[in-house]
């Protein structure tokens, strides 16, 4: 009988005070589970020591699959980089920081073989979150299940287990500009939910600011709704309405000899109308962007360093090479550039 094969991927960036910790629970967690498990470490282009410690634990233990991407491409990119690595029959997303406690995944695997196909997690309160960033948060799911996705989980997520079927799909489909939780909701498949006791980070800090924050809402909204459209059209049918009842008072008016409304009726009308027009050209302008980022086909993502236990000739660094060369590499000892002809 085959054990199932379990896959972690674990997106870093800056987490050198966690990642030793980490390690040190996942691997208790995992020996204990009857299960096969690899882990796919992918370094988010961090400016700390994660790229050494995860280098290490990858030479350490042949189970580790690691990649570092050649710039910060944020979270989701570099777990949509980790699912196109996972061989397992299903994988577990679960940040770094230990925010998510290991121990949560014999639950997850729980409900995987009561037969779901995406099983979502979310931290309760106890997760050290500020008020501020739970009011978003909360503010960001509840625009998703009305404007877009009413199947989301209400209080949304924060770590997932997908099916070998839903890892397939989202390796052969990559998207850019999206949000990967709207991405796997809008999938369908069997959802669930499970809610554990979410503890503060280990160590660092969050890295979702507001920017990040806004770019998120907008590329959820973007990549699953057209209401956004649909309401610029419908604001601009309504204001045309209008314009046309006043034409129409306006000629009334006159007919009656009427002294007709100056100047600052018409700076009124052009104003609204002027931020209406531009409000529509920013809306059509968010979809238009991002259907040309699609197509110029750029990668979703660049790695520039790999580690795969399958493939164990990628991980010899040539550049090592030339500097373990040693002696022979001594630039004194080298032949020497042969002088300028004259
Ligand atoms: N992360 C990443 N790239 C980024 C920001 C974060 O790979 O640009 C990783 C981070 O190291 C962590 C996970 O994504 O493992 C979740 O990030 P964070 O804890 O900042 O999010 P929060 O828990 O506050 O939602
Ligand atoms: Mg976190």
């Amino acid at each position: 009988m085959r054990l199932p094969r379990l896959t972690i991927i674990t997106p870093l960036y800056n987490e050198e005070g966690s990642l030793p910790e980490y390690r040190a629970r996942m691997t208790e967690t995992l020996e204990r589970l009857p299960l096969e498990y690899e882990f796919v470490l992918v370094d988010d282009h961090s400016t700390d020591a994660s790229p050494r410690l995860a280098r290490q634990w990858a030479a350490e233990d042949p189970r580790v699959h690691y990649l570092r991407l050649s710039r910060n491409f944020g979270p989701h990119t570099a777990v949509a980089a980790g699912l196109a690595r996972a061989t397992g029959d299903c994988a577990i997303v679960l940040a770094a920081d230990l925010q998510d406690p290991p121990e949560v995944i014999g639950e997850l695997l729980d409900r995987w073989a009561d037969g779901y196909d995406i099983v979502w997690g979310r931290r309760d309160r106890g997760d050290g979150q500020t008020r501020a960033n739970r009011f978003t948060s909360a503010l960001y799911y509840w625009m998703i299940r009305v404007l877009a996705l009413p199947a989301a989980p209400p209080t949304g997520a924060h770590f997932a287990l997908l099916d070998r079927k839903v890892v397939d799909v989202l390796k052969h489909h990559p998207e850019k500009n999206t949000s990967l939780f709207a991405l796997i909701v809008w999938m369908g498949f069997r959802q669930t939910s499970i809610v554990t006791a979410g503890r503060p980070r280990h160590a660092g800090r969050t890295k979702w600011n507001l920017a990040r924050k806004l770019k998120l809402a907008v590329d959820s909204l973007v990549s699953f709704s057209y209401l956004p459209i649909r309401l610029a059209s419908l604001v601009g049918v309504l204001v045309s309405l209008l314009g046309l009842v006043y034409a129409v008072a306006i000629l009334i008016n006159w007919f009656l000899l009427r002294p007709v409304a100056g100047w600052s009726a018409l700076m009124v009308a052009v104003l609204i109308l002027g931020g209406f027009q531009s409000l529509m050209l920013g809306i059509l302008g968010e979809y238009i962007w991002r259907s040309f980022d699609e197509s110029r086909g750029r990668p979703p993502y660049v790695v520039e360093e790999e580690i795969d236990p399958a493939q164990p000739n990628l991980a010899s660094d040539p550049r090592h090479q030339w500097r373990q060369a040693g002696a022979t590499n001594d630039p004194a000892q080298r032949p020497r550039t042969p002088e300028k002809m004259a």
